[in-house]
């Protein structure tokens, strides 16, 4: 006898979209969050992009799941009434040396299936957005932004109205397995309980590796180091009168320091990337030099006062500074062999894009 169908540790918009699925697929679900309430880790520390999947290498996850994941979340956001505008982006190509690598992007975006992409001209820019300075750039027109706590809030309603539920303030502390039922021991404020479940699932983002390790049944060999690497933002609090996603050329880590809208137009700026060993969302006043520096090679004639040191997010990464780019990991039973058991590795950017398709994937993994 089990307490629950599934168990999901972390409550962020990953593990939210997981429980939204298999509760509407007919099992019995708690997702369990330690802190007191939903996604107030990674998934409300990010820029709330839907993206299109312009960058990501072939035969990766995320280039498997982004395309589908934007294409499902405004099917989504529409269905469910959730704030979200399809502002369409802008990655320019600040310098002629930088045209060689926008079109290896638009190269492999459209072996990617990216849909309306196109190579524009800086005057097409400046119809649309006079105040961007570019040699040329990629009009991506999918591109969108999300309320990404209306997005949770409505998968959360859902997991509700199946008659499952999502249980704040309740920290998994570590799991055993005895006859194929997973023992699981939560404490809450007050006392710890044991719950037995068949299916376990590792949603817990930047701890995920802290947690795997707290499963006294996984052999460590499959547990990979996460590496943290901060994004900070500086905000301006304004309308600047611009409509798209404006975006630089990528680096190996990052999407580059981009300029960020919110639902009311308000211009935003970041993430950058800063390697660090610990977490702490302080956003160091003193790297608005450098935001600078980067801002005015597309928006030469920007006002440096209106910058503020604003929010952050931590990426966790499987692969550390200067090794390459880092993918998605999800690990089901054909991996580790522990029947019902999945545990997701470096969910970072696109993951908020790609929530509902990486819920089909695991929901996949355990059927
Ligand atoms: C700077 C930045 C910008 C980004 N921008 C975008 C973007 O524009 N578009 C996009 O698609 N993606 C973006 N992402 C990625 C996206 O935010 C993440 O992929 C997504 O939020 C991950 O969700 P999650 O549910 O896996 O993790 P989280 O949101 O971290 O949720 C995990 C949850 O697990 C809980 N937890 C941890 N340990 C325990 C425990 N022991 N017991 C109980 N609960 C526990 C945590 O409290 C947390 O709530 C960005 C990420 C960053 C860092």
């Amino acid at each position: 006898m089990t307490d629950f169908d599934a168990v999901i540790i972390g409550a962020g918009v990953v593990g939210l979209a997981i429980g939204r699925k298999l509760s509407i697929e007919g099992k019995s679900v708690a997702v369990i969050e330690e802190q007191d309430t939903f996604g107030t880790i990674t998934s409300s520390r990010n820029s709330g992009v839907i993206h299109a999947g312009v960058y990501y290498d072939k035969g990766s996850l995320k280039a498997k799941f982004c395309p589908e994941g934007n294409r499902r979340i405004y099917e989504y956001c529409e269905k469910y009434n959730v704030p979200h505008l399809n502002t369409g982006k802008f990655i320019v190509a600040t310098s002629n040396d930088e045209i060689e690598k926008l079109i290896s992007i638009y190269e492999k975006a459209i072996d990617a299936g990216v849909e309306g992409i196109k190579r524009v001209t800086k005057d097409y820019v400046n119809e649309h957005e006079p105040l961007v300075d570019c040699v040329e750039a990629l009009y991506v027109p999918t591109t969108g932004i999300v309320d990404q706590n209306a997005l949770m809030r409505s998968y959360i309603g859902e997991i509700e109205d199946s008659g499952s539920n999502v249980v704040f303030n309740s920290q998994f502390i570590k799991a055993t397995r005895n006859e194929n039922v997973f023992e699981i021991v939560i404490a809450t404020s007050v006392e710890e309980t044991k719950i037995k479940s068949g299916i376990l699932i590792n949603a817990s983002g930047l701890y995920a590796e802290k947690n795997a390790k707290k499963l006294d049944f996984l052999d460590n060999s499959f547990i990979p180091k996460t590496y943290l690497a901060k994004g900070n933002y500086f905000e301006t609090g304004k309308d600047l009168k611009i409509r798209h996603l404006i975006y630089p050329i990528p680096n190996e880590a990052s999407l580059g320091l981009h300029l960020g809208l919110d639902l009311g137009m308000q211009v935003r700026f970041g993430p950058d990337v800063e390697w660090v060993d610990d977490i702490d969302y302080k956003v160091n006043p003193n790297r608005l030099d450098a935001f600078y520096n980067d801002i005015k090679k597309y928006l030469p004639h920007f006002d440096k006062s209106l910058l503020k040191p604003g929010y952050s997010g931590i990426r966790p990464k499987l692969k550390n500074k200067g090794e390459g780019k880092s993918d998605f990991l999800i690990q089901g039973s054909e991996m580790h062999s522990i029947k019902g058991m999945v545990n997701l590795f470096g969910i970072e950017s696109p993951g908020l894009t790609s929530s509902l398709v990486i819920a089909d994937y695991v929901y996949e993994l355990i059927a």
